[in-house]
């Protein structure tokens, strides 16, 4: 594992006080994601968000474990600690990519068992997981070897609902966000196919 030194740790106010601006801006992004959301919903979160008194500091490097993570929970601490300061302590997709994460996580780490991670995202409705090797002596095969284990997470979660887990394909809002999601979760969310083009 790499040492990434002692993480802030925040008091229960200062929790209390993340939560509720991450709902505020969960409920944005749902909101704009779904048409749903009105200019004036859009200023009033802003000014919400810019008005807080949140140290963003503490925010990014402290472990931001998904409340969701259930059994997962322990994987996913592993791989938020390899996580640098400044990037951000956190995963931003939904659940059902999380055992794809963690199995990429086991891939990567039997090549290079320090690895540092960038960013585990979400992006055009695929998985983007961004990491660096542990040290420049990792050779041209080994990280070849590491592109492709992304690559492949990249095109298994083109084919896995990111709320759910089981087989999804390509949707999208109403608003045109993609998202891989199965039928019964694109009907919960409003989300419809996206034909090929
Ligand atoms: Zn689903």
């Amino acid at each position: 594992m790499p040492s990434v030194g002692d993480l802030p740790k925040p008091t229960d106010a200062e929790i209390i006080r993340w939560r509720a601006l991450e709902s505020d801006v969960a409920a944005m992004g749902e909101g704009l994601r779904n048409g749903s959301a009105t200019p004036d919903d859009v200023d009033g979160a802003f000014a919400r968000l810019m008005s807080s008194d949140i140290d963003w500091k503490t925010y990014r490097n402290a472990l931001h474990i998904p409340a969701d993570a259930g059994e997962h929970a322990g994987a996913i601490e592993v791989i938020l600690r390899r996580i640098s300061d400044g990037w951000g302590r956190w995963l931003s997709v939904d659940a059902g990519w999380y055992p794809l994460i963690i199995a990429t996580d086991a891939l990567l780490a039997a090549l290079d068992t320090d690895y540092a991670v960038h960013q585990v995202k979400e992006k055009f409705g695929t998985l983007r997981y961004y990491y660096r090797p542990s040290s420049e002596d990792v050779g041209h095969e080994t990280l070849d070897a590491m592109d492709a284990i992304t690559d492949g997470a990249e095109r298994a979660s083109a084919v896995t609902c990111e709320r759910c887990g089981t087989t999804g394909f390509l949707q999208h809002s109403p608003r045109r966000w993609m998202k891989t999601l199965c039928a019964s979760c694109a009907d919960a969310l409003g989300y419809v196919p996206t034909q090929p083009n």
